[in-house]
C-alpha cells in the first residue's frame, strides 16, 4: 500500500490521479490532498476519498472547508506553509504527486525531494526553475523522481534501465542513444494564418485539439512555450547535450515521444492522449496497473504526420531552447515572465502574441547572478515577475 499526497488535487492532473487511485484501492491510500482555493471541489474530494489531511493554501478557503465538512468526515484541514511542508515530508508518506501549476509548486515539491520521497513530477515549472539543484538534491536524499509529463514519461519508457535508474546523471551516449525526439502537437494554432494570431481569444487558445488540461498549460501549448519548458525539463531529467534533444511536431499526439539509438532503432511510446496512462505508469513503476484508458485502436488512428517546428510561428519555443543553453538563471526568468504574461493574456490585458514579446524583453533585461539555493531561485523568480509586470504596463 502506497500512502500518497496529491499536490494540486483539484486540478486536471489531480483528478486523473484520483481516478487511477479509485481503480486500484488495494494499492493506494490518500494521505493528503492539497489545493489553492477551490473549496467546493475539495469538499467533494474529501467526502469521496476521506484523506487524513486536506490542505488549502488560501486561508479563507481552509476556514470555509473546515465549516463545510460533515461530521462523518474525519479529515483534518490545514493551511500554513509549515503545515504543508510537514505533510509532504511526513514519515507515513511514500509518494507525492507534484501537480500544482507553476512556480507555486516548487517549494512543496522540493521539500518532498529533500525528504527522499517517491516524487511523481507533473509540475514541470519546478524543474525549469531549479533543474540542477533539484536533481542533485534527489541524488543526495535518495528520492525517486518519475516523470508524469506524457513526453518525458514516454522517453523514460523508451530508455534502457541504466538511464531509468540514474535520472539526471545518466550518460545517454554511453547507452547507445543518439538523441531524444520530443514530440508536440503544435496546439490549436498550428495552421492558423499568422495575421490572425494577435486577435485570438483565451478560449480559442485553451481549445487544445487532443488533450484536456488546465488553462495555463493550454495557453503554453498554443504558444509552444509548453514544448520549450519540456525541452528544459528533458535536459535535466536525461542530462542531455543540446545535440541530443530535438523537437518534432506530431499533430495527432499518438506518439508521445521517441528515443533514437545509434544503430538506427527508434523506440516510441504510443497511446491515446489520456494523462491517466503516464500517471498510472509512475504510480506503479516498475509494475503496471489499470489506468481506465481506452486501448489505442490502430485501425482508427489513420495517418501519423511529422513537421519541423517553425520559430516564426512559435517564438516562445526558440526563447526556451536558447534560455536552456544559457542556464538556470535564464530559465527561471523565462518561466516567471511567462506565468505573468499568460495570466495577463487570460485576463484579456495583452494579446496572445504579446506573451512572446514580454518573455523576450524580460530575458534580455535580466542580470545573471549565480543561483545556489532554493531561496536564490525564489528571489529571482519574484524579481522576474516584477520585471514582467512592468513590461506589460509599458505595452498596454
Ligand atoms: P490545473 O490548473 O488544472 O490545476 C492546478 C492545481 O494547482 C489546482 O489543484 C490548484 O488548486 C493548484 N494550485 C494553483 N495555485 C496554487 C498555489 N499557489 N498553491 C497550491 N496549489 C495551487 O493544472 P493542471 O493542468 O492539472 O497542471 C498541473 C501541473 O501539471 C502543471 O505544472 C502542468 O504543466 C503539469 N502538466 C499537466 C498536464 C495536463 O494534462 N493537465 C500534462 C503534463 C503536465
Ligand atoms: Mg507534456
Amino acid at each position: 500500500m502506497q500512502n500518497m499526497v496529491i499536490l494540486g488535487a483539484t486540478g486536471s492532473i489531480g483528478a486523473s490521479t484520483l481516478s487511477v487511485v479509485t481503480q486500484n484501492p488495494d494499492k493506494y491510500a490518500v494521505y493528503a490532498l492539497v489545493a489553492n482555493a477551490s473549496v467546493d471541489k475539495m469538499l467533494g474530494l474529501c467526502e469521496t476519498h476521506q484523506p487524513v489531511f486536506a490542505h488549502m493554501v488560501d486561508q479563507q478557503a481552509a476556514l470555509k472547508l473546515k465549516r463545510a465538512l460533515p461530521s462523518s468526515c474525519k479529515t483534518i484541514v490545514t493551511s500554513t506553509p509549515e503545515e504543508l511542508t510537514a505533510l509532504v515530508t511526513h514519515s507515513d508518506v511514500d509518494t507525492v504527486m507534484a501537480a500544482i501549476v507553476g512556480a507555486a509548486g516548487l517549494v512543496p515539491t522540493f521539500a518532498a525531494v529533500k525528504a527522499g520521497k517517491r516524487v511523481l513530477l507533473a509540475n514541470k515549472e519546478a524543474l525549469v526553475m531549479s533543474g540542477e539543484l533539484f536533481m542533485q538534491t534527489a541524488k543526495a536524499s535518495g528520492a525517486t523522481i518519475l516523470p508524469v509529463d506524457s513526453e518525458h514519461n514516454a522517453i523514460f519508457q523508451c530508455m534502457p534501465q541504466a538511464v531509468q535508474n540514474n535520472l539526471g546523471f545518466c550518460d545517454m551516449a554511453a547507452e547507445g542513444i543518439s538523441h531524444i525526439l520530443l514530440t508536440g502537437s503544435g496546439g490549436p494554432f498550428l495552421t492558423t494564418d499568422l495575421s490572425i494570431l494577435p486577435s485570438v481569444t483565451p478560449d480559442q487558445a485553451c481549445k487544445h485539439p487532443n488533450w484536456s488540461m488546465g488553462r495555463k498549460i493550454s495557453v503554453d501549448s498554443a504558444s509552444m512555450m509548453n514544448k520549450g519548458l519540456e525541452y528544459i525539463e528533458a535536459r535535466w531529467l536525461f542530462n542531455t547535450m543540446p545535440e541530443q534533444l530535438k523537437v518534432v511536431i506530431h499533430p495527432q499526439s499518438v506518439i508521445h515521444s521517441m528515443v533514437q539509438y545509434k544503430d538506427g532503432s527508434v523506440l516510441a511510446q504510443m497511446g491515446n492522449p489520456d494523462m491517466r496512462t503516464p500517471i498510472a505508469h509512475c504510480m506503479s513503476y516498475p509494475q503496471r496497473i489499470l489506468a481506465g484508458v481506452e486501448p489505442l485502436d490502430f485501425f482508427k488512428v489513420g495517418e501519423l504526420s511529422f513537421l519541423e517546428p517553425d520559430f516564426d510561428r512559435f517564438p516562445c519555443l526558440k526563447l526556451a531552447i536558447d534560455a536552456c543553453q544559457q542556464g538556470q538563471e535564464a530559465t527561471t526568468v523565462l518561466n516567471a515572465a511567462n506565468e505573468i504574461a499568460v495570466d495577463a493574456f487570460l485576463q484579456g490585458i495583452i494579446k496572445f502574441t504579446d506573451i512572446a514579446v514580454v518573455n523576450e524583453q524580460c530575458l534580455v533585461s535580466f542580470n545573471p547572478s549565480a543561483l545556489k539555493t532554493i531561496e536564490d531561485i525564489i528571489a529571482l523568480d519574484s524579481e522576474a515577475r516584477r520585471l514582467a509586470l512592468s513590461k506589460i504596463k509599458a505595452l498596454v
